[in-house]
């Protein structure tokens, strides 16, 4: 079956999803493809985002969504677990590495920030065991990626639970990101030189907080504290791009 056949197919019988979509896309063109709306005339010369965000590819954990962004302002590289394997010029297919190139090379980005979260599936994968479910053949390997991590987390908490390892693996794992990023020659240079800022941050999706990772101290601050429930009553669960 071709991909213009299951298209055609889909398109056919207005699968609800596509229809929910394409709602949300007319949304979108009302907002800022509107005349009085200049954004994307401006974008459509080019991009010059505020900064690289390297997160998970949790359906929850959308960078943009989380910092009420707008088009044009992130330049997001998702993938599982949120990781950054390590500098490594060996022609391989490195797609998080290209990215970070084409952020900090061309673009010229000033900051990167780590985006972790809590319940993360792929680190969860790492803890019970780094192979995946039974049948999975990429995950195991990728989310290998942050066994340093989990190597510190039973190192410094042997006998915690499965959760407490989780939740502190989650947060290692940002921290193991941050390490290799410096192993990229051109991003170590552009940190020393104070060109580029690296940041850690960790999304509590359960408490709702957003932290922040310091490096002097080695412990992650809240930049942003526990939701106010005035907040909700000024946003009563609408999203706000609607
Ligand atoms: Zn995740």
């Amino acid at each position: 079956m071709s991909l213009h056949s299951i298209r055609a197919r889909r398109a056919g019988h207005q699968h609800p999803l596509i229809l929910r979509l394409a709602s949300g896309f007319r949304r979108f063109q009302r907002r800022w493809y509107h005349p009085e709306e200049p954004l994307f005339q401006s974008l459509k010369n080019g991009q010059n985002p505020l900064a690289l965000v390297i997160a998970c590819c949790d359906s929850r954990v959308d960078p943009v969504l989380l910092t009420d962004c707008r088009p044009g302002d992130l330049f997001v590289v998702r993938n599982v677990a949120n990781l950054v394997p390590p500098y490594a010029p060996d022609g391989g297919r490195h797609g998080v590495s290209a990215a970070l190139e084409y952020a900090v090379k061309h673009l010229g980005v000033q900051d990167v920030i780590i985006m972790g979260h809590a319940c993360c599936g792929g680190i969860h994968a790492l803890v019970s065991g780094g192979d995946g479910e039974e049948g999975d053949e990429f995950i195991g390997p990728w989310v290998d990626v942050a066994r340093r991590a989990l190597n510190k987390v039973n190192e410094t908490m042997p006998d915690a639970n499965a959760a407490d390892k989780a939740r502190a693996c989650e947060m290692w794992n940002v921290r193991l990101s941050l390490d290799n990023l410096l192993t990229f020659p051109w991003v170590n240079e552009a940190v020393c030189e104070g060109r580029l800022t690296l940041h850690g941050w960790y999304f509590d999706l359960q408490s709702g907080e957003l932290l922040e990772y310091d490096a002097e101290d080695r412990v992650f601050h809240p930049l942003v504290g526990r939701p106010h429930l005035g907040d909700r009553a000024a946003h009563p669960g609408t999203p706000r791009r609607s």
